[in-house]
C-alpha cells in the first residue's frame, strides 16, 4: 500500500508511471487517493466526478452522501463542502460551480 501525503509525491508517482491518457491517468489517482468527493448523480447513483466509478446508490440508503459536493448542485451544503476538501479531492477532478463565478460577498444583502 502506497501512502500518498502530498501533490508533489503523487505527481512523482504519475511521472514515474509514465505517459498514460487522462482517463488511465484519473483511474490511477483514484486507486491512490481514494474517490473524490466531487461526484455527479443520476438516478440516485453517485459517481466519483474523477473516474466516473459508481461510488454510492442512495436508492438503498447506503450511501452517507452528506459530505458530497454534487457538480452543477452549487447549493450552501455543497459549498459548504467543497471549503472541507483538501487536495486530494480536488486534483484532475472538474470544477463543480463552473455556472458560477465565486464572488467574495457571500453575504450580500
Ligand atoms: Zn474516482
Ligand atoms: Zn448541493
Amino acid at each position: 500500500m502506497i501512502h500518498i501525503n502530498t501533490e508533489q509525491e503523487l505527481m512523482a508517482k504519475l511521472e514515474a508511471l509514465g505517459e498514460m491518457d487522462e482517463e488511465t491517468r484519473n483511474d490511477v489517482v483514484c486507486s491512490l487517493l481514494g474517490h473524490s468527493n466531487i461526484q455527479k448523480t443520476s438516478l440516485g447513483y453517485y459517481y466519483c466526478a474523477r473516474c466516473d466509478e459508481q461510488v454510492g446508490d442512495a436508492l438503498c440508503g447506503i450511501y452517507d452522501s452528506s459530505d458530497v459536493v454534487v457538480i452543477g448542485h452549487d447549493c450552501p451544503t455543497c459549498r459548504a463542502n467543497y471549503e472541507k476538501l483538501d487536495w486530494r479531492h480536488k486534483i484532475f477532478a472538474p470544477d463543480p460551480f463552473t455556472r458560477k463565478l465565486k464572488t467574495d460577498k457571500e453575504n450580500a444583502s
